[in-house]
C-alpha cells in the first residue's frame, strides 16, 4: 500500500506571500516543495507525493484542503516562509486542537529540519500550535513549516544559497519518511546488485577450474549456496581420490 503525501506550497500567482531582500515567498516554497517531492519519490518506495500546486498559480486555501481531503492523503505538509519576526529562524505549526498524529508528525519534521540546518546556526523558534486554515481543515495529520524569514537579512542570505534549500528539503524528506516508516529504495534494490551465480568470481577462477577438471564439482553455478549432501559428495570424491 502506497502512502500519499500532500505537499502544499503556500501562496502563488497573484499572491507572492512575504517579499523582501529580492525574495518572494511563493518562489522559495515552490522550489522546496518540488525538491521534497522529487527526493521522496526517488529515494523511498511505496510513496506518492501530491501537490497543491507545481507551478506559479494562485489557489484559495479552501481549494488546497478540499483537494487534499478528496485525494485521501495520509499526511499534509504546508510549506511557507516567514516575515516580520525579529531575529528570524525556523518554526512549525500544528492546529491548536491537533490530533496526536499531527503532533507526532510535527516532532519528526521539526527535529529533522533543525538537524539539517545545524551547520547554518538557524534560530529554533519552536514547535507551535495555531488556528491556521491549512492545519485545521485538513482531515489527515497536518503540519505547516515556516522556513526562515525573508525580511531578516541573515535568513534571507541563507535562503539565497542552494545548499540551504537542499538542507531544508532533506530535513522535510527525512522527517516525513521517519514519520511514515518509509523504506529506502536501496534496501529493496540490493538483489539487483547481487552477483550472477553462473559466473565464477575472478579470485576463485583457477581453483574452480581445477576442481571441475578433477570432478569434485560439475562446473555449474559457481556462486550458488552449497547443501550438506553436496559437501558429502565432494568429500567422498576426495577420499576416493586419496585411496587410489
Ligand atoms: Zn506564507
Amino acid at each position: 500500500m502506497s502512502k500519499k503525501v500532500w505537499i502544499d506550497a503556500g501562496h502563488g500567482g497573484k499572491d507572492p506571500g512575504a517579499t523582501a531582500n529580492g525574495l518572494q515567498e511563493k518562489d522559495i516554497v515552490l522550489k522546496l516543495s518540488q525538491g521534497i517531492k522529487k527526493q521522496l519519490e526517488t529515494e523511498y518506495e511505496g510513496i506518492e507525493v501530491l501537490m497543491s500546486r507545481s507551478t506559479d498559480v494562485f489557489l484559495e486555501l479552501s481549494e488546497r484542503t478540499a483537494a487534499a481531503n478528496k485525494a485521501g492523503a495520509d499526511i499534509l505538509v504546508s510549506i511557507h516562509c516567514n516575515a516580520a519576526g525579529g531575529s528570524g529562524g525556523f518554526e512549525t505549526f500544528r492546529f491548536t486542537n491537533a490530533m496526536p498524529a499531527s503532533a507526532a508528525l510535527q516532532i519528526s519534521l521539526h527535529r529533522e529540519i533543525m538537524a539539517a540546518l545545524n551547520p547554518y546556526r538557524v534560530t529554533n523558534r519552536g514547535q507551535k500550535s495555531a488556528n491556521l486554515h491549512m492545519v485545521r481543515e485538513s482531515k489527515m495529520p497536518a503540519v505547516l513549516t515556516e522556513n526562515l524569514f525573508v525580511d531578516v537579512s541573515n535568513d534571507a542570505g541563507l535562503l539565497k544559497r542552494q545548499e540551504v534549500l537542499d538542507a531544508l528539503i532533506q530535513g522535510h524528506v527525512t522527517g516525513i519518511a521517519n514519520h511514515l516508516g518509509l523504506k529506502k529504495k536501496e534496501e529493496a534494490a540490493v538483489s539487483k546488485n547481487e552477483r550472477d551465480i553462473n559466473v565464477v568470481s575472478s579470485w576463485a577462477a583457477t581453483a574452480w577450474k581445477a576442481m571441475t577438471e578433477q570432478g569434485y564439482v560439475d562446473g555449474s553455478r559457481p556462486g550458488a549456496p552449497i547443501t550438506r549432501e553436496e559437501i558429502a559428495v565432494m568429500l567422498s570424491r576426495f577420499i576416493n581420490n586419496q585411496q587410489k
